[in-house]
């Protein structure tokens, strides 16, 4: 008899997966409270940046659709400005990736997504679920899959304090999505600004509902003085609010921005959130089971521009174990020990991106230092976005960090 599996939320993961499992030959139900059009016509949700290794894992199941129209991320930058002479770089390098980056807007991608998901012969249906709806759900299909992002409904899940090193945001973060900004030259990227006590700026292009754009994206220092969107009120003073900082923090990337323009009304988000990581299970009054995924499950700070990258990620790996167990039930111990497949990659993201909220130790201080020295060293670091897990042990790992650094500085000399 063919299995039945529903999925709350139609986000990155809950519509990667449902597809996946649609043309495995599943009978599959989607949940969203809200309509494609709803997205598209709303506000940007995230920068969404995506690496190779993601962007393979929607090539798989024939979901790169915006692959030629996209433009392409081909390298990532690192500037850190001299806080001793305002308007000077200390650091200044960047690094091509072997293989392109590219940020699909979520309004355009998840209404398209939506109607794949449908054409398949999957169920969607329109629901603001809750405990009662799981209910019926769990008490209906073989699976129940929770993929709600930030939803209030993951909270469900309880806050594994172990692996969560934070309580309290670490960024008050804020994205501007523009048209006409100057290109970066030689090669497109992710330009990253570390700007020591104030926080990140960065900046790359993408696709949104009206074509090529650069998505601005600011990583605050809560309290501090990027920590400044509480008394916009309108799109346009967000736009002018942004220029501001740039002006003042990254002057040269201000250069890029003499011509710029929102994309629309929408293009504009502010807000903050603690990263988390919540135990996988969920158990309803009833005694049965909810399975979260994704973000669900473990939330990121944006500043490493992972959590779409997870939530591909994650989908395969419950995609590979939903088929591995065949006819079998999905029990609660099989959830855990699926999560535990999931986490021993997230693990080495969520440690990565925690770091990079701390100020930065000695070693990475002279790492970030050593690569404008060093091409292959600053490739290394680039290309490390596509799989967090090559970062490790050397980016936490002082000893480790100062042999990788040398064997580099030597390539170069030899
Ligand atoms: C400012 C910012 C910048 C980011 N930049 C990047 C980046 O550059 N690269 C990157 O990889 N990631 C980035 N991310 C993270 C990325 O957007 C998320 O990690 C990713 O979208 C998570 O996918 P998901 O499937 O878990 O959840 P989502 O994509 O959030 O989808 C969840 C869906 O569930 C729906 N939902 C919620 N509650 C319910 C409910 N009760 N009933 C029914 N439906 C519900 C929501 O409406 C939503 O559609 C960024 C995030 C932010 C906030």
């Amino acid at each position: 008899m063919t299995r039945k599996i529903a999925i709350v939320g139609a986000g990155q993961s809950g519509l990667q997966t449902g597809i996946g499992l649609l043309k495995a030959g599943y009978e599959v139900t989607i949940l969203s409270n809200r309509t494609g059009d709803q997205i598209r016509a709303g506000k940007v949700m995230s920068s969404q940046c995506m690496f190779d290794q993601a962007l393979q894992t929607e090539r798989d199941l024939g979901l790169n659709f915006w692959e030629h129209d996209c433009p392409p991320v081909e390298g990532i930058g690192l500037t850190v400005p001299n806080p001793e002479k305002p308007g000077e770089k200390l650091i200044d390098w960047s690094a091509q990736l072997d293989n392109k980056a590219q940020s699909v807007d979520q309004r355009v991608k998840m209404p398209v997504w939506m109607d794949e998901f449908e054409r398949l012969g999957g169920e969607l249906k329109l629901c603001d679920v809750g405990i009662a709806e799981l209910e019926d759900l769990t008490a209906a299909n073989d699976l129940v899959l929770l993929a709600a992002g930030k939803g209030e409904i993951v909270r469900m899940f309880e806050r594994d304090e172990q692996r969560s090193r934070f309580d309290k945001p670490q960024r008050a973060l804020a994205l501007t999505y523009v048209h006409g900004m100057t290109p970066k030259e030689p090669y497109s990227r992710v330009a990253f600004n570390l700007i020591p006590g104030v926080g990140e700026y960065f900046v790359f292009p993408a696709l949104t509902l009206s074509g090529p754009c650069e998505i601005m994206v600011f990583e605050g220092i809560p309290g501090g003085p990027m920590d400044c969107w509480g008394d916009i009120t309108t799109p346009q003073e967000h736009l002018q609010r942004s220029l501001e900082i740039i002006r003042t923090y990254a002057p040269w990337e201000a250069e890029r921005c003499h011509n710029v323009e929102l994309t629309d009304e929408g293009g504009v988000l502010a807000g903050r959130f603690p990263p988390t990581v919540r135990k996988p299970v969920a158990t309803l009054p009833s005694g049965r089971k909810v399975f979260g995924m994704a973000d669900a499950l473990v939330v990121n700070d944006p500043i490493t521009g992972q959590g779409s990258n997870n939530g591909a990620k994650c989908s395969r790996i419950y995609l590979n174990e939903i088929i591995a167990r065949g006819d079998q039930p999905f029990t609660e111990e099989w959830m855990q020990q699926t999560f535990e497949t999931y986490w021993s990659y997230a693990s080495q993201v969520v440690e990565w991106t925690n770091s990079m909220l701390l100020p930065p130790p000695p070693h990475i201080l002279e790492l970030l230092g050593a690569a404008q020295q060093s091409p292959s060293l600053a490739s290394r670091i680039a290309n490390g976005f596509d799989n967090p897990p090559d970062y490790m042990p050397w980016w936490l790992d002082e000893a480790a960090c100062r042999d990788l650094i040398n064997s580099h500085m030597q390539q170069g000399a030899a």
